[in-house]
């Protein structure tokens, strides 16, 4: 009936554990469709395994955890004077345990105009260029906080959002640090994201006066994918011959085969082609040539059958998903399960079911 999410527990909170362990620290980072698990699953396990402070990407996602979990909230998404971050109460006990990520000077005076005990991080920019401040404005920052005394009991630290490692960040790392030393502000905690562990130790040993907290999502919850099984029902199979006639758009068989039923479509994420996470022409093509599209067109599908992949028959529906199976391939019964890979952060599974 149901696409469904089976967790190894035992497996996936070992993991989780090892992480804690391994990364004093960590911020476990729950946004978006909770890398498939959900929010408030995730905000469950970040109290169990006793973490100080949890990050989310929006003021919007603050409802889903704060009542799962009682520490620090971080928000990654920069505050802004406009939005769902002027919908949190100053001075309310929700807003106390909000850190703030901000990214602009006019910000940081607006912030605190509006809730003088507001506390927050200043975000310098970085080869992303997403958001964050240049190295004149982070002193600029520093000095207004001066001017205010330093504001050391609600300054948080540094933020730097790092792209996905593409050789070593330390370099960038340690030219971003002679900003963040130069701006001579308070706090000596730096928020960081995807530093390898080596990264990290390279970092702390050359500043040792300084901590390096690092923020971790799908390396945390999704880092041992051997915990995850995603499977869906055969809901029905229908043998054709060539030339039969079947789906939405009426096409006929361009053989003979069966068709297959399978729970899941596009309202679970189910998309067109099995994820490779790289879609240019050229990737495409590739595709093809491999054999990703057939020679009567049937586009690759991300549902395997003892172990190999197969092709949808046409393009998913809203809650299931056609696909061939050429005659000469098992042809597995109704109630079956048949395994799907799917792209956790875009999936909405029916059912997570953690062991
Ligand atoms: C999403 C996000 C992270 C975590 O990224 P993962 O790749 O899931 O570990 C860290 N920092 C910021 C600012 C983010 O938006």
């Amino acid at each position: 009936m149901s696409l469904v999410l089976t967790v190894d527990g035992p497996r996936w909170r070992a993991h989780l554990q090892g992480v804690v362990a391994r990364h004093p620290g960590v911020v476990p980072v729950a946004k978006g469709n909770g890398y498939g698990l959900s929010l408030g699953r995730l905000a469950r396990k970040a109290t169990w395994l006793g973490v100080d402070t949890l990050a989310v990407g929006t003021y919007d996602e603050l409802g889903e955890v704060a009542n799962r979990f009682d520490g620090s909230l971080l928000v990654l998404t920069p505050w802004r004077p406009f939005g769902a971050a002027l919908e949190l109460a100053p001075g309310s006990p929700l807003s106390r345990r909000v850190i703030h990520t901000v990214s602009r000077v006019e910000d940081l005076s607006a912030l605190l105009a509006r809730d003088p005990g507001a506390r927050f991080v200043l975000e310098r920019t970085t080869s992303m260029l997403r958001h964050g401040m240049a190295a004149r404005e982070l002193r600029e920052a520093g000095a207004l906080l001066a001017e205010r005394g330093g504001l050391a009991s609600q300054l948080a630290g540094v933020a730097l959002h790092l792209p996905l490692a593409q050789g070593s960040h330390v370099g960038q790392v340690q030219r971003l640090m002679t900003d963040v030393v130069a701006a001579g502000l308070t706090s000596t905690t730096v928020w960081v994201s995807h530093l390898k562990d080596d990264e990290l130790a390279q970092l702390g040993a050359s500043y040792p006066d300084y901590t390096f907290r690092p923020r971790v999502g799908t390396s945390l919850w999704l880092g041992d994918r051997g915990a995850f099984t995603v499977a869906a029902h055969v809901l029905d199979t229908h043998p054709v011959e060539r030339g039969d006639v079947f789906g939405y758009r009426g096409r006929s068989s361009p053989k003979a085969g069966t068709i297959l039923v399978v729970s899941g479509g596009t309202a679970h994420g189910i998309g067109l082609e099995a994820p490779s996470g790289d879609l240019s022409m050229k990737a495409r093509a590739a595709t093809i040539a491999r054999g990703g599209m057939d020679a009567v067109g049937f586009v690759r599908s991300p549902f395997s059958i003892d172990g190999k992949q197969r092709l949808f028959a046409e393009p998913p529906h809203m809650q299931a998903s056609m696909l061939f199976v050429p005659s000469g391939s098992r042809v597995p019964a109704v109630g079956d399960t048949v395994d799907v890979r799917v792209r956790y952060t875009a999936t909405s599974f029916d059912r997570v079911v953690v062991s």
